[in-house]
């Protein structure tokens, strides 16, 4: 006889994450705070594919930055040759969508959408090769008042999970003007990379050129003293890009928000022009950001729709959750309610329509499998964190009764309630 080899368990792919209860139902409630409060301000969902055209993260996000020369999960479809990509970023694609259904005929509009996106880096904490973003963009309005309800909104989302404002997480702004003042910006930019090669990486030498601006992107402390003294967007900026940053500036100044002006937030990706943010946290090391977006107005019509102006801004979940996880900020565990424990496994046909009845009404309630002792079966009941067990004894089901234990309430006596209005009393239990 052939001994039959164990196979080799499979493993998950390098940088992706597997979540189990209780974190996903962190994400879970994540989500519900974020959906409720993105239909206050009039944001409503849309749904992209995750796969979209390579080109169209090449055309959107730009050929010279990190997420397309390094980063980008592409390959080719074996089937009919198509060059594919994960998506990197959620922007890109919703544009595409936009202009594909022509979305912008009837007048502006404002979205969401979350979900997964890929990128290929070096995983720590913080970083990894799929991770989730809420993506928030709103579409066709070109003026101030829109970027300030985003950062306002974003704000609002902060104080609904318990950050302190200023504190936990900070924002930054600058602004990147508009093409033409980024092209006098950038010869002046160039003249002083160049008066200092011996100072740039490998990578700054190769963007001097193609796009300066990113080497400002820099995360190499070594330039960092270079990088400070460089010369300045804001500093380039026209009448009208200026009154736009100082329409953004008073406004959020009204609204009591405090930032930092930084003239080397630049951004990771190229599309955008005038207002840029970040949200900054101190907790989460060179994880800084946990929230960045921007104007891009260019864009829709750059990938090949009819001009239009938008804002937006990306959010990094997990990072938002690593910070309210160090901050305890994150909701206790979902128990369920009532945990039923069945001596006997032959009156199940009799339990189960009781158990039925129960959620039906709203009850969270788990069920005992398996069988086992009732020691065995009290302690999962307590182990479920459940408020109550109910056990369905043979003394307690020939009366028609379920026996109702308190498992949190030291000294609670125990009582009984009739199998056959289960209806009544689930509510009972439920805001006990
Ligand atoms: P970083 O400078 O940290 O690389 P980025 O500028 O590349 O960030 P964006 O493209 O602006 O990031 O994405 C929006 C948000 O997504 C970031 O602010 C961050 O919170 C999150 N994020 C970016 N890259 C990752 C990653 N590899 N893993 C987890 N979250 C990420
Ligand atoms: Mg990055």
């Amino acid at each position: 006889m052939t001994e039959q080899k164990k196979p080799e368990p499979l493993k998950g792919v390098k940088g992706m994450n597997d979540t189990f209860a209780p974190a996903s139902g962190h994400w879970e409630w994540l989500e519900a705070q974020m959906r409720e409060l993105l239909r206050l301000y009039g944001y409503r969902n849309v749904r992209t594919p995750i796969v979209e055209p390579t080109a169209l993260f090449v055309r959107g996000i730009g050929e010279v930055t990190d997420i397309v020369e390094k980063e980008m999960y592409t390959f080719t479809d074996k089937l009919n040759g198509d060059e594919l990509a994960l998506r990197p970023e959620i922007t890109a694609g919703l544009v595409r969508a936009v202009i594909e259904h022509n979305a912008l005929y009837d007048g502006p509009l404002r979205m969401w959408s979350i979900g997964p996106v890929f990128r290929h880096e070096r995983p720590q904490k913080g970083r990894y090769r799929q991770f989730h973003q809420l993506d928030v963009e709103a579409m066709g309005f070109a003026g101030p008042d829109v970027d300030a309800e985003l950062i306002l909104l974003s704000r609002a989302l902060w104080q609904r999970l318990g950050l302190k404002v200023g504190e936990d997480i900070h924002l930054e702004l600058n602004s990147l003007g508009e093409p033409a003042e980024r092209a006098a910006h950038r010869a002046a930019l160039i003249a002083y990379l160049e008066q200092h090669q011996e100072l740039l990486d490998e990578d700054a030498r190769r963007r001097l050129h193609t796009n300066p601006l990113r080497v400002l992107d820099t995360k190499n402390p070594a330039m960092q003293a270079l990088v400070e003294a460089a010369p300045k967007l804001l500093d380039f900026l026209g009448p009208e890009s200026l009154a736009h940053l100082n329409a953004v500036r008073a406004a959020l100044d009204t609204a009591g928000l405090a930032y930092a002006i930084n003239p080397r937030l630049v951004r990771g990706l190229d599309y955008y022009n005038r207002t840029v943010f970040e949200w900054v946290t101190p907790h989460l090391g060179s994880q800084a950001t946990v929230c960045g977006g921007g104007r891009y107005d260019g864009l829709i019509a750059q990938l090949g729709g009819k001009g239009a102006p938008a804002v937006g801004f990306g959010l990094g979940m997990e990072r938002l959750l690593l910070l309210l996880e160090a901050l305890n900020l994150l909701p206790g565990e979902d128990a369920p309610d009532a945990y039923a424990v069945l001596p006997d496994a032959a009156a199940l046909p009799q339990v189960l329509p009781v158990l039925e009845a129960l959620r039906a009404a709203g009850l969270a309630v788990q069920m005992h499998a398996g069988g086992g002792s009732m020691k065995s079966q009290f302690k999962r009941a307590n182990g479920s964190g459940a408020r109550y067990a109910l056990v369905f004894g043979g003394d307690e089901l020939a009366r028609g009764e379920v026996a109702i234990k308190p498992l949190r309430d030291e000294g609670a006596a125990q009582f009984s309630r009739a199998l056959g209005q289960a209806a009544q009393w689930a509510s009972e239990l439920r805001t006990a």
